[in-house]
């Protein structure tokens, strides 16, 4: 995924916005966790100098992301620790979220660290320069500029209809909790 992370974390934080403890961190745990994962870009150009892609980092193994899930599932089960693990299980979601996107057309290791083989569900032929230009132009590009719209929609029907002053969820979860 090229543009898309962002909006996607967006709309994750909508649809589970009803079980978090606050709202506002809710949404910042889940736009950190969007993006979290393509932070080794900063290691990528820098200390690694290009040398390897970065989607073959740790940063990048579901394994590790699922790991983190189930730890933050585990802490947040802790009545005195149930906030921090409610947001760092939110966080944890939307980076494996983040994976799952990248594994359209960006190659993930799913079994990493014990194959470092990639998975993709389709190639981006080299076709066009700049580089970027091949993923603009290719059909998995739809489902991010999807993703954008409907996080557009999303916020400005959102300010349209401002939430409850208590700043309460305006429906329950359905699930007694
Ligand atoms: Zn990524």
């Amino acid at each position: 995924m090229f543009i898309a992370h962002l909006p996607a974390g967006y709309l994750l934080a909508k649809t589970i916005r009803c079980r978090a403890p606050g709202r506002k961190a809710a949404m910042t745990a889940t736009l950190l966790g969007a993006i979290a994962p393509d932070l080794d870009l900063f290691y990528f150009y820098t200390l690694d100098a290009c040398r390897h892609h970065h989607h073959s980092y740790w940063t990048h193994y579901p394994s590790g992301w699922l790991a983190l899930m189930l730890l933050a599932w585990g802490v947040s089960r802790i009545k005195r620790w149930s906030t921090g693990g409610t947001w760092l299980l939110i966080f944890s979601m939307s980076g494996f979220l983040h994976l799952l996107l990248d594994c359209m057309v960006g190659d993930i290791p799913l079994l990493a660290p014990c194959s470092m083989r990639f998975y993709a569900l389709a190639t981006v032929q080299a076709q066009y320069h700049p580089w970027w230009l091949n993923f603009l132009l290719h059909w998995s590009f739809l489902l991010e500029l999807l993703i954008i719209a409907a996080t557009i929609r999303i916020m400005v029907s959102g300010r349209r209809k401002p939430d409850s002053p208590s700043g309460a969820p305006s429906s329950t979860s359905g699930h007694g909790e």
